[in-house]
């Protein structure tokens, strides 16, 4: 063999020789390859690098609910690395598996937990503990040394007003505990244990944790803010029409859809571990829809996009709505259909028609309810008992299931949905002496929000001397589908561009082409009809996070239950959850709201709350009013939002915190040794009465007087300041006071709440003491007082 045939030239097989010098090996005859021994020291690092002790399983608890298991590597109590677990049950051998799960925000989390910004020590705010330790050295007391602090007003103003400014300094736990524990006992004697409070989101992810921290508040008598509406990831219509938190399948049950929609929902991005049953799902030849204003990472994945501007979802939807109850309720019937919707709605119960009172015409009232009729009046809780048509036998009949037969022992066994062979009549539009009349319904197009009055017509029935018509009735009138012989104002067509709910209509609003929208909902009702409601729409917080994401989520909603699609697999809605760990449900709740210790739990909605405690109310331009209907009776005008919180207060609607302008404790001895002197029968009693002749009002009646302000807040596992805090600046100035950016703007100058005692000086500062437990430095440690080093997940 020549030199040339070994190599690719002279020059090549001159420097290999040449190395030769330098390097001892073996070879093969034809030099093609080469044998080293030893020389492997450039490995090492690498070696070193991946190199562990034992594997750990964890998860992120964060509110992503994703939980994906990882196996997390670790080398001398070090974390190393981590990769994604592979051990989930197998799903069957006609199915996706779960795995593998995983992220790479999660791929990343290690980082964290070695992060510069990682809270390892418990810190306070400087100025705080040097007058801290000169009053307790002085009164020798720690609950005086802090009110001494905390009550001096040039103290208070001094710690209070640094918070945010950095000053931290690092403390001992001994330390830091006693501080914190002198501030809780002295809010609890002097003003009150309801004075405290405490905020943690999603307990849904990582249980133990939210509830260490809730059962900690509520056995101090604490209360508790709400999470789920406060950073608006409730999807409010979910109880609204199902009465349930968030009744949606997991996320496996994207597999089982035979047509898939993404509405608002960026799955890839904001659901990654599930995000592959939407892929493998078109494997099945299911067609995926993406509904988007821009061109989004699941875009890419879908078979079409309907590209509806920000915010005009609802259009879109009610325009679908309307395509599918001309093409499926009116112009044909579909039995699929028409069987789900009598069976599983309420589209065949019947809505009294009354003279609206300042004139507008008939329009849609009350259920007709079974106390309203004389032959079934005298049932158990006949005013929750709703009453259909029964086509079989020609009369109003009261069918199984309505909230009337929930509560009481008679109707035990009859909460169901067997409707016994009642033919529940979906329209009264062929009852004998139907007659068509004119109805008003609100239209809220205008995109300024004001509303407006259109006319349409619905057949009614007359009883008991009432006119009524069906739920479909309606719905069919609002949703501009014409029928003949009716009167009103109706579409002439899906290309009618300007009346409400036509797929032309929406055209406008949306940027979805006519056909597009026309199309789609044709393929959506022949889908469900023909895989029996297996058409699926998941949707999310590109949605819920907008203003009347209520509404919105209704008209969606409203196609899938037309076409039988909720409660099927493969079918329905699919909110961005689905992962909640329900089973361990009921020991969590009775564990985390110390229900073994008191009941019910001070628990307040957030958003009210902070509302009223960070005075925003005080700059709140609007009146109730604003967003009412234009057929509503008046009860909300000119109302202050504040006002109508304070009503709901004073009417048991809806609990606030603190309860009393006093102290529960005292308030609670003064009502005991009121009944020991015989001057009332119970403490409820003379409780009641000390409300009724004015010596006791509600806290939230004067809420910035100081026996009313939150004293000690607490956050874990939540970055409130930093993220959900809405309205951030006026918590800097009226809670913490310290810096902020609030404008003095006068809004609200003009239109103050009646109910709520106004104090020309807004108080800064409500807040004694701030403390926050973190595994990482955030806005809200940075704003603290107190900060405590907080295990992180892996840890
Ligand atoms: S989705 Fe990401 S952050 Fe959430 S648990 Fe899975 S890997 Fe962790």
């Amino acid at each position: 063999m020549t030199d040339t045939a070994r190599t690719d030239g002279a020059a090549s097989n001159a420097l290999l020789k040449f190395g030769r010098f330098f390097t001892k090996w073996d070879e093969t005859d034809d030099g093609r390859a080469v044998f080293h021994e030893g020389g492997r020291q450039g490995d090492v690092f690498y070696r070193d690098r991946w190199s562990h002790d034992k594997v750990v399983r964890s998860t992120h608890g964060v509110n992503c609910t994703g939980s994906c298991s990882w196996k997390v590597y670790v080398k001398d109590g070090i974390i190393t690395w981590e990769s994604q677990q592979t051990d989930y049950p197998t799903t069957g051998a006609d199915r996706p598996e779960y795995e593998p799960r995983g992220c790479p925000r999660g791929a990343a989390f290690s980082w964290y937990t070695y992060s510069p910004t990682r809270v390892r020590y418990p810190y306070i705010r400087a100025s705080l503990l040097e007058m801290y330790r000169e009053s307790k050295a002085r009164l020798g007391d720690p609950v005086e040394a802090f009110r001494d602090v905390s009550t001096d007003p040039a103290k208070r103003a001094r710690y209070q007003s640094g918070r945010g400014k950095g000053g931290l300094v690092r403390v001992g736990w001994e330390e830091a505990l006693e501080i914190s524990a002198a501030s809780y006992v002295n809010t609890i004697k002097n003003y009150g244990p309801d004075r405290l409070v405490s905020f943690s989101p999603i307990p849904a992810m990582s249980q133990v944790s939210h509830a260490i921290g809730t059962r900690f508040t509520h056995l101090l008598g604490g209360a508790m803010t709400s999470f789920y509406d406060w950073y608006a990831d409730l999807p409010v219509a979910s109880p609204q029409v199902f009465g349930d938190q968030t009744d949606v399948p997991e996320s496996g049950d994207w597999w089982d859809s035979t047509y898939l929609m993404m509405w608002g929902s960026n799955v890839p991005l904001t659901r990654t571990p599930d995000a592959h049953w939407m892929a493998e799902v078109r494997y099945r030849g299911t067609k995926v829809i993406t509904v988007a204003p821009d061109y989004a990472d699941n875009v890419k994945f879908a078979d079409e996009w309907m590209p509806a501007q920000a915010g005009t979802d609802a259009a879109l939807a009610m325009s679908m709505g309307h395509v599918i109850l001309k093409e499926n309720f009116v112009d044909r019937q579909v039995p699929f259909f028409t069987d789900y919707v009598k069976k599983y709605t309420d589209l065949s119960m019947l809505v009294r028609l009354e003279e609206h009172p300042e004139g507008h015409g008939l329009t849609a009232s009350k259920f007709l309810v079974a106390s309203d009729l004389p032959e079934h009046a005298s049932q158990s809780d006949a005013a929750f008992k709703t009453v259909m048509w029964d086509a079989a036998s020609g009369r109003p009949v009261v069918p199984k299931g309505s909230m009337g037969f929930r509560h009481n022992a008679e109707d035990e066994g009859k909460w169901n949905l067997n409707l016994d062979g009642i033919d529940p009549a979906l329209s009264v539009k062929d009852v004998e002496g139907a007659q068509g009349v004119e109805i008003a319904l609100p239209c809220f197009e205008d995109p300024r929000g004001a509303g407006s009055i259109i006319r349409r017509g619905v057949p009614a029935i007359e009883i008991e001397g009432q006119r009524y018509c069906t739920v479909l009735d309606l719905m069919l009138a609002q949703y501009g589908v014409g029928r003949e012989g009716l009167p009103g104002q109706w579409a002439t067509g899906h290309d009618d561009v300007s009346t409400p709910y036509t797929p032309a209509w929406q055209a406008e609003i949306t940027s979805v082409p006519a056909d597009q929208c026309i199309r789609i909902a044709r393929e959506f009702a022949k889908n469900s009809e023909e895989s029996e409601g297996r058409t699926m729409i998941i949707i999310g917080a590109g949605i819920c996070h907008w203003y009347h994401a209520d509404a919105t989520y209704r008209a969606i909603m409203s196609l899938l239950m037309l076409t039988g699609c909720i409660g099927r697999n493969g079918g329905g809605w699919a909110h961005y959850v689905g992962q909640e760990k329900c089973r361990p449900m009921t020991g969590w709740f009775n564990m985390a709201n110390a229900l073994d210790w008191s009941r019910p739990p001070r628990t307040m909605i957030g958003t009210g709350y902070w509302y009223m405690h960070t005075d925003q109310w005080r700059t709140d331009g609007f009146s109730a009013d604003a967003i009412t209907s234009p057929l509503s009776t008046g009860h909300l005008d000119g109302l202050h939002a504040a006002d109508a919180m304070a009503t709901a207060n004073r009417l048991g609607w809806m609990p606030f915190y603190p309860q009393f302008n006093r102290n529960p404790l005292d308030l609670a001895d003064e009502a005991q040794a009121a009944v020991d002197r015989g001057e009332a029968a119970t403490v409820q009693e003379w409780v009641a009465r000390e409300l009724k002749e004015g010596r006791l009002k509600s806290a939230i009646e004067d809420v910035d007087a100081p026996e009313n302000w939150p004293r000690n807040l607490i956050l874990w596992r939540s970055n409130l300041f930093g993220s959900s805090a809405k309205g951030e600046e006026y918590f800097l100035k009226h809670l913490l006071g310290t810096h902020n950016n609030v404008m003095e703007n006068g809004h609200g100058a003009e239109h103050r709440p009646k109910d709520i005692v106004w104090h020309d000086e807004a108080p800064k500062g409500k807040l004694d003491l701030l403390i926050t437990s973190d595994f990482r430095m955030t806005s809200s440690t940075l704003l603290s007082d107190i900060v405590f080093p907080a295990a992180s997940w892996h840890r």
